[in-house]
């Protein structure tokens, strides 16, 4: 890709926009200029081109599922045209809190802006919640895996929004997530939900080792129209396995508050896999070979690190990339 060359002299002063619009709560910086040239009728790109230069490669139509980088003259001049005051867009829009670390490869006296595939899921907001507000165009947002859910209107929203009516019991569990950060906190929760996943994917493959997972998963993928075949851990799998995730990382809680939980007098690792299992609906008793419950317990005694590091778990969980944790 050819580096775009902008003198600076080519940015005219910043002027307030005819037409304010005001971000949606988490709303993606592409998202959220996508809609304020929409609202004055001009193209997201020339807007850009207002806001800032392009550092590397620069805007494309095809923006939204992107994030972007801004420096301080950047943001400032966005400030100037949106109408609204940096800290407030700070706070509606996450890229710009995330981006300070970021910036430092910008430079620092040009307005300027760094487009990159978003580190962090991009969810498409219900569209009969932004229908609610009046905006008819798309809005896109980061959002931790809690609120994925749109409970009002019963749709998941990443990465498009899907009815889950058909299937009550996701949002049952969303509920129980949302429990579960409200008590222990989001490095707690993304912990679990990661070891869940990581359990959970074991049987997510067919033929599962566990008929009763495949069956009860084939049936929800029936009810919510989904297609019949999937790569062991896509996201559909990720919608369908979701109250078992949500089940199962619940259980793992207690592992996480207590670093020495293996370790204090009277427990035992068959009793508290047992425990798993039951919780699950499973056989208590363990398959005799590859188990994935088995396997975690093997994995975390070889790699307690990388076991303790929420890092690899934060981005889809918490809606946080890596660079700003
Ligand atoms: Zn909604």
């Amino acid at each position: 890709m050819s580096r775009v060359k902008h003198a600076p002299e080519a940015l005219s002063v910043a002027r307030s926009l005819c037409i304010p619009v005001r971000p949606w709560g988490g709303e993606s910086l592409p998202s959220y200029v996508a809609r304020l040239a929409q609202a004055n009728r001009i193209p997201h790109t020339a807007l850009w081109r207002c806001i800032g230069v392009p550092h590397r490669a620069g805007a494309s139509s095809t923006t939204l599922p992107w994030e972007a980088t801004l420096n301080q003259p950047a943001v400032a001049r966005l400030a100037v045209m949106s109408g609204i005051p940096v800290e407030r867009l700070r706070k509606a829009l996450p890229g710009l809190s995330w981006s300070i670390r970021e910036a430092s490869a910008l430079p620092t006296d040009v307005p300027t802006f760094w487009m990159r595939q978003a580190h962090s899921p991009n969810a498409v907001i219900c569209r009969q919640c932004t229908l609610r507000r009046s905006i008819s165009t798309q809005v896109r947002a980061h959002l931790s895996l809690p609120d994925i859910v749109c409970h009002r209107h019963h749709t998941w929203q990443t990465p498009e929004p899907k009815d889950i009516s058909a299937v009550p019991e996701i949002a049952r569990a969303q509920r129980r997530l949302r429990k579960l950060r409200k008590t222990h906190g989001s490095h707690i929760m993304a912990c679990c939900v990661r070891d869940a996943r990581w359990i959970i994917s074991g049987w997510a493959s067919i033929p599962s080792r566990e008929p009763m997972l495949e069956e009860l998963w084939q049936h929800r993928r029936i009810k919510l129209g989904l297609p019949h075949w999937f790569r062991s851990w896509d996201l559909t799998t990720h919608i369908m396995a979701h109250p078992e995730v949500v089940t199962l990382a619940c259980a793992l809680v207690p592992i996480y508050l207590d670093p020495l939980f293996f370790k204090r007098p009277g427990i035992r690792e068959w009793k508290f896999k047992r425990h798993l299992r039951l919780r699950l609906g499973l056989d208590p008793r363990r398959q005799p070979t590859g188990d994935p419950i088995n396997k975690f317990f093997l994995a975390v005694q070889t790699d307690r690190a990388r076991w303790r590091n929420p890092k690899s778990a934060m981005i889809t969980e918490t809606a946080t990339p890596r660079t700003s944790q």
